[in-house]
């Protein structure tokens, strides 16, 4: 059972703040190596931005970064209402859930466990279940309730764990790479879930993705980050660039191989 204050947000009320995230002068180094180099990235409430660039590029990282996982040099501030807070609300969708593929642990058991401090096997009321089950449906997903996590496709945990990211009323939601493991009609069905939640709530989305082909319809700005921030601006005009294509060449649209580059910010 869910304590009064544990109550996941069946509802999900608009969340929006007029805010702005702004990132200056980011700088991971990890193990003496910089993986991020002075990145600037402002983000604005209700804007949806794809990161995309080579394997290791440090997309993760900057998701990590801004969750606060890693150290980093430079600023993040958040502009929410008009005043400015040093980090704002964050939903996470993580590019990986590490978990046995035979566990007994069902959706509605991550769902309780992700909004409760109480534990598990302590059960879950008929009330709680309900709210959890009404959680579900906002993301299609409230068929899944009993099914156990190691029997999901990618398509359906990525639902889930979106609407589990969505219950802390987010103003920024971090996804890293929800295509992975999913096939393309999951995929435009997420993107549209995110699409309709951007919408909605008036949130901003930070999304790494691989998927080029697919993304340019659903987001407004792409950046192309190489260590450093390589390109940004609409996706149609980063992805035609013919300077990046010279740097990259016709495999830009194939960015999971793309070689390692120098910074290069052009747009
Ligand atoms: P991407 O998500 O773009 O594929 P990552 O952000 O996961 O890339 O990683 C970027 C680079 O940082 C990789 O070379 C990775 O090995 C390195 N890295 C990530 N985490 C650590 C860490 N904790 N210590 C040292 N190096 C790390
Ligand atoms: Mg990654």
């Amino acid at each position: 059972m869910l304590s009064q204050n544990d109550q996941p947000n069946a509802t999900l009320e608009p969340s929006c703040r007029h805010c702005c995230i702004k990132i200056q002068d980011l700088t991971v180094c990890l193990s003496g190596h910089t993986i991020l180099d002075g990145i600037n990235l402002h983000v604005h409430c209700g804007e949806v931005v794809a990161i995309v660039g080579p394997n290791g590029a440090g997309k993760s990282t900057l998701l990590r970064a801004i969750l606060g996982e890693v150290p980093y040099q430079g600023t993040m501030s958040s502009l929410m209402g008009g005043v400015e807070r040093r980090r704002p609300r964050i939903g996470y969708v993580p590019q990986k859930l590490h978990f046995e593929i035979d566990s007994p642990v069902s959706v509605a058991d991550l769902v309780v466990a992700a909004v409760s401090q109480r534990p598990v096997w302590w059960g879950i009321s008929t009330k709680s279940f309900e709210k959890v089950k009404r959680i579900l449906s906002v993301f299609a997903a409230d068929d899944l309730i009993t099914r156990r996590i190691g029997e999901l496709s990618g398509g359906e945990l990525q639902r889930v764990l979106l609407a589990i990211a969505m219950t802390a009323k987010p103003e920024l939601l971090l996804l890293d790479e929800p295509g992975s493991g999913v096939d393309a009609k999951g995929l435009g069905l997420f993107y549209q879930l995110v699409r309709d939640l951007r919408k909605q709530h008036d949130i901003s989305v930070i999304l790494v993705t691989h998927d080029l082909s697919g993304i340019s319809e659903y987001v407004d700005r792409l950046v192309l980050l190489n260590h450093a921030i390589v390109a940004e601006g609409n996706p149609k005009d980063v992805l035609s660039n013919e300077k990046l294509i010279q740097i990259f060449g016709p495999g830009l649209w194939n960015i999971s191989s793309l070689p390692t580059i120098s910074n290069e910010r052009s747009l």
